[in-house]
């Protein structure tokens, strides 16, 4: 049985512990600092046998050199599409990512928009998006473009309903504040909200989701919904297109107006 856990790093990021009962050996997703991996696992006795990088930013890399001081055997993989040191193989869409001896497989997925290679992690039923799908969220167009993200977005949603969504930041109650903007009156968001406050206030991770509450309350999954394509409209001050064009509109609006 494969498990993950969370290993919180700086203000809200997530690194993600993957292990399996009864091997010491064990990977992490997105170190963007060493010290608490180490601490971590140093107390559980366990080694580490993979590095899982998503993107090139610092708050996702920046413990792979730590990392790989304290455990030489790690493979550091990650996006061949973008510039990270200290990686070992490059993967790109459609690359097979084997751990505890070909026990968890996971297909690369290439969803760039947060950044220019942004790759994501999906097996097991579990999916790890780094920066790109947020619980209720997306990432930021950085050094991508929107029509990518648009699209990369639209190929995780189209994955198995159940699949749990990983991403790497707790951003989640933030996210659904937006998303209440976009549509006051959906009910699922609604409940979503009050569940998500309810973890927040005893500190409790809100991650992962589901990828069938995404796509019921996370308004960047649903640009093609009438109410969410009226909404964009009406900060935009004119018609689009459903599609991209509300997408464009909708990440636009939270960047100016909400965060
Ligand atoms: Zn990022
Ligand atoms: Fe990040």
């Amino acid at each position: 049985m494969l498990s993950c856990t969370p290993i919180p790093a700086f203000d809200d990021n997530y690194i993600w512990l993957l292990q399996r009962e009864g091997d010491p050996r064990v990977a992490v997703v997105d170190p963007g600092d060493e010290a608490p991996v180490i601490a971590h696992l140093e107390a559980e006795g366990l080694a580490l046998e993979a590095i899982l990088v998503t993107h090139k930013h610092w708050d996702h890399v920046g413990g792979i050199e730590g990392l790989k001081a304290r455990w030489p055997e790690a493979l550091v993989q990650g996006p061949a599409g973008e510039p990270i040191r200290g990686l070992e193989r490059l993967l790109a869409g459609g690359d097979e990512v084997l751990l505890h001896d070909g026990e968890t497989r996971f297909q690369v997925l290439d969803v760039p928009g947060h950044t220019e290679g942004h790759i994501a992690y999906h097996g097991e039923s579990l999916l790890f998006c780094g920066d790109t799908l947020f619980a209720g969220g997306c990432g930021r167009v950085f050094s991508g473009t929107f029509e990518q993200l648009y699209h990369s977005l639209r190929k995780l949603a189209a994955l198995p309903a159940h699949t749990l969504v990983y991403c790497a930041h707790e951003y989640t109650l933030d996210n659904l504040g937006f998303a209440q903007w976009v549509e006051p009156d959906n009910e699922a968001l609604k409940a979503r909200l009050i569940a998500t406050r309810q973890l927040r206030e005893r500190d409790a991770p809100t991650v992962p989701s589901a990828m069938v509450l995404e796509t019921l309350t996370n308004p960047f999954l649903r640009c093609d919904e009438p109410g969410v394509r009226a909404a964009a409209e009406r900060w935009a001050g004119h018609a689009l297109e459903p599609g991209f064009e509300v997408f464009r509109a909708l990440r636009l609006w939270k960047d100016k107006d909400y965060d």
